[in-house]
């Protein structure tokens, strides 16, 4: 039967096709990121968390009542509320969809099971996570000090395997080669094909299969820039710091005025093929025109559709109503191309239109991991060069920048397979 050959690709993949007529897919973020590694597991509990832990502050009653009426709207806000009219349906289409997928709202149940546990022993959990703080970090005088230690296995060949030419390898786990390495504004890399635990300070990072990290400031972004063109990126993920009232937002990262952006050098990040460009942003009005106009023509990105990004709560439930005019319980994904300096501009697979990811959120401003669904889109030779740019975690086969790309990579969010 078709439907369940979904679900279980679903446990192995962490990406399930809602309904076919319908462009909503469902992702599991942790298995998803899951695919990174081999000898490591994301911990769902870790995942999760903050989601668990946040459904019983909005249990309060007078906190939900923070409705906007339509015809207190200024010029601005009714912008924005028309984008959203235009989109309602599609997302109120998609959260259909969902609901009516009886299997997979009964696998999501787990979830809840994890989550009732994690509210009973929250406080323990709190307490338990003391991450490095990176960006304090990066600023001290120290920085350039800074070292990381990279455990790599050393990858051995049988001898007989070699002598036939057999590309399998052995990991021998008694032969480790330690590679230390400036932490700070250098290229950390993984070039093993098997995921390697970097020691800093006495807190392990887990770092997945040829994945690499450039941690910095903006300012440092241009040595990210390729000396040879075909050295370029086809696929660059971006999440910057927008700026926004938050206070949550304000004690978890540092944010950015929108000017600072402009700076970014994604033309010559870009491969000489050409590069697919995707831009999280947020649903301030004042922010969407600010990329139509001035971000995306000054990066020379030309823009090619949206994606929404539609958050549900393990119930299948929207994380919040629909219609909360502040509150809203989407993010969108602005797609686009920039050409590369070659002739050659070739695109494998047009973008869907209105494409919807639902899924349940992480951690504060954490994305689900799309660039691995928009791998297929991508021009330029396979396998495609990926970027993530302010990223906070690491993927197999990406380069993340970042003040604080090894965030998520703290071994406390892993367990052992
Ligand atoms: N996509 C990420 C969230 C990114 S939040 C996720 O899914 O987890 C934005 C990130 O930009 C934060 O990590 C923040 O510390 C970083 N950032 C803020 N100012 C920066 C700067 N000047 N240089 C580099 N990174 C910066």
């Amino acid at each position: 039967d078709s439907t369940v050959d979904e679900l279980s690709n679903f446990t192995n993949s962490g990406v399930h096709r809602l309904d076919k007529s319908l462009n909503t897919i469902f992702v599991d973020p942790v298995r998803l990121l899951d695919r990174s590694y081999a000898r490591f597991k994301l911990s769902p509990s870790m995942y999760y968390t903050r989601f668990f832990a946040e459904a019983r502050v909005c249990s309060n009653p007078r906190k939900r009542k923070r409705k906007r009426k339509l015809h207190c709207l200024n010029e601005r806000e009714q912008s924005a509320d028309r984008r959203h009219q235009g989109v309602r349906d599609l997302l109120l289409r998609a959260h259909e969809g969902l609901l009516c997928d009886e299997d997979l709202l009964s696998g999501l149940r787990g979830l809840n099971k994890i989550g009732s546990c994690l509210m009973e022993r929250k406080i323990e959990y709190d307490a338990d996570i003391a991450v490095q703080d990176f960006v304090e970090l990066g600023r001290v005088w120290q920085a350039p000090l800074y070292e990381i230690a990279l455990r790599c296995s050393r990858v051995s060949k049988d001898r007989s395997e070699e002598d036939t030419g057999s590309a399998s390898m052995r990991y021998d786990e008694q032969e480790k080669v330690e590679k230390v390495v400036p932490l700070f504004n250098n290229l950390v890399v993984n070039d093993t094909s098997i995921d390697v635990e970097a020691e800093f300070l006495n807190t392990l990072y887990v770092m997945p299969r040829n994945s690499c990290f450039y941690m910095s400031d903006l300012e440092q972004i241009h040595n990210l820039v390729p000396a040879e063109k075909e050295h370029g990126y086809n696929l660059i993920v971006i999440d910057p710091p927008w700026e926004n009232g938050s206070a949550r937002q304000k004690s978890a990262y540092p944010t950015l005025p929108n000017r600072y952006l402009l700076s970014i050098p994604i033309k010559q990040l870009t491969h000489t093929e050409g590069a697919l460009v995707a831009l999280w942003v947020t649903n301030r009005e004042k922010l969407r025109v600010f990329v139509e106009k001035e971000l995306f023509p000054s990066w020379g990105v030309d823009f090619a559709t949206l994606l929404y990004w539609l958050k549900v709560k393990p119930d299948g439930s929207l994380v919040s109503e629909l219609d909360l005019f502040h509150h809203r319980p989407y993010e969108c994904l602005i797609l686009g191309y920039c050409h590369g300096e070659a002739e050659r501009f070739f695109i494998p697979k047009p973008l869907e239109e209105n494409q919807v990811v639902v899924s349940i959120p992480g951690d504060y401003s954490r994305k689900p991991p799309i660039g691995k669904l928009l791998l297929e889109y991508a021009p330029g030779p396979k396998p495609a060069c990926c970027l993530e740019l302010f990223a906070r975690e690491l993927m197999a086969g990406w380069t993340s920048w970042g003040n604080e790309p090894l965030h998520f990579q703290d071994s406390s969010y892993f367990v052992s397979k």
